[in-house]
């Protein structure tokens, strides 16, 4: 019973529901948090109006917990938004091969090493890395230092300088030794240029690789985008891999460019390290870009602090014998407007005595708020002065009887001490008293 009690309380305190105005405060904060994460003006502006609209369609404002449903509606639409559930790498080649492709620095050498490292010891796979970045020496034995920490195999050809060349003759000796994935790490350029595309573009069409993915820097912020499509425009490549997100960026880039191109980000980088790799999870992400605690707390407080000063005026009311039909009246409103009557009634003290006999629903109130609206002011702030004639008046009014009136006003009487008690700290008394 006092876990009841507990509930009643809390109930009694929590009926402030979320205003339209924290809707809206809640929108503009969630806007001003993927702003912040570098998401695209555009697609943030889109996605506030998305999800205010579905808010709407399911009255949030009417609900239990419009404040966590609101966070819900967000969370899930952003996570929509980023694609959904995880994506695997096609892996049905044999060998498989993998193409990588990206800016110079966007971390494509580090990933095709991380990739490689996982597939191995993750998926028991037997990978090849091939080094087809001819234009630094120093890129080459980047692949071969990695290659060596991970114990991977490392194909490259250092008198060649021609990538499509090598490529080809790295998919041959992985066939020839029993390799059944084949990473191709290759050369980007700082700035989207035709060489780079061409050469890309031509080494995509020569081994028609069963994945192509695009490396991509996460705390590039906005230019991601525009890298993204301009790839995607050549390669119409596979998956997206987000690195750095070890930073403190947000990493909103991954819905500007999922929005853009369409394509499943895959995997994250999160650090310099071969094991700072994960499969990219759009919930996890939409997390990160709403830091989702501020906008989760913004939302309570705002709750609360509403619950906070209606519940302080009802104490206050209570405490000097104020509390009248009007505050009952009120108190039935909203808990109408809270939704989900059966599970309500039992939480509130006294409420549930009251409507013992009558089926909970919507219309459960209906002859109660039609005597306290045949009530006049004074009537309804003082009950007292409800004399015999005056029930007679208020039953016709209401369409009801006169017993009727006489049962709501010794209810309302038996509520008003119980709500008295709990305020003095008479939870024992009371106990007792719904006990017995
Ligand atoms: P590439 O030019 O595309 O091959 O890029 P690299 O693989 O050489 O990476 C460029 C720099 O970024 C290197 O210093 C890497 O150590 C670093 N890097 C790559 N991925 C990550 C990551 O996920 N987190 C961090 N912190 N650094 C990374
Ligand atoms: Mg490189």
């Amino acid at each position: 019973l006092s876990d009841k009690l507990d509930k009643a309380l809390h109930v009694l305190k929590g009926h402030g529901s979320i205003t339209e105005v924290n809707v809206a405060e809640t929108l503009k904060e969630v806007r001003r948090a993927l702003l912040d994460a570098d998401v695209n003006f555009k697609i943030a502006k889109d996605f506030t109006t998305t999800v205010k609209e579905k808010a709407l369609g399911q009255n949030v404002l009417t609900t239990l917990q419009p404040g966590q449903l609101m966070v819900k509606i967000v969370k899930d639409e952003l996570t929509e938004l980023m694609g959904g559930d995880a994506e695997g790498i096609n892996l049905s080649g044999n060998p498989s091969v993998i193409l990588m492709s990206g800016l110079q620095g966007s971390g494509k050498t580090t990933f095709s090493g991380k990739l490689a490292n996982y597939l191995k010891t993750k998926k028991s796979k037997k990978p090849l890395l091939v080094a087809c970045d001819v234009y630094r020496p120093a890129a080459i034995d980047q692949l071969h230092v990695v290659g060596s920490q991970i114990g991977v195999e490392v194909f490259s050809d250092r008198g060649n300088s021609d990538p499509v060349a090598i490529s080809k003759a790295g998919i041959a000796h992985a066939k020839a030794n029993g390799y059944n994935v084949v990473i191709i790490d290759t050369a980007g350029r700082l700035a989207v240029d035709e060489a780079m595309m061409t050469e890309i573009s031509n080494i995509h069409k020569a081994i028609q690789p069963q994945e192509t993915l695009f490396v991509v820097d996460s705390m590039t912020g906005q230019d991601a985008v525009n890298t993204a499509k301009a790839f995607n425009d050549v390669l119409n490549f596979d998956g997206v891999i987000l690195t750095k997100l070890d930073g403190d960026t947000r990493g909103g880039a991954a819905i500007s460019i999922k929005s853009v191109v369409n394509k499943p980000i895959k995997f994250i980088g999160t650090g310099e390290k071969m094991e700072a790799i994960d499969v990219f999870y759009p919930s996890r992400m939409a997390d990160r870009i709403l830091g989702m605690g501020d906008v989760v707390s913004l939302v309570e407080r705002a709750q609360e602090q509403f619950d906070e000063e209606e519940a302080r005026k009802l104490q206050k009311k209570i405490a000097k014998n104020q509390f009248g039909f009007d505050d009952f009246l009120k108190q039935i409103q909203q808990i109408k407007k809270m939704g989900n009557m059966k599970d309500l009634m039992g939480m509130i003290p006294g409420a549930g005595k009251m409507l013992k006999d009558v089926d909970i629903d919507d219309d459960a109130f209906k002859g109660i708020e039609a005597i306290i609206h045949s009530m006049t002011p004074k009537e309804r702030s003082n009950p007292n002065i409800i004399n015999a004639s005056r029930k007679t008046r208020i039953g016709k009014g209401s369409g009801t009887s006169v017993q009727q009136v006489n049962q709501l006003l010794k209810q309302f009487d038996q509520m008003s001490k119980m709500m008295k008690m709990m305020q003095g700290g008479g939870g024992k008394k009371m106990m007792q008293m719904m006990k017995g």
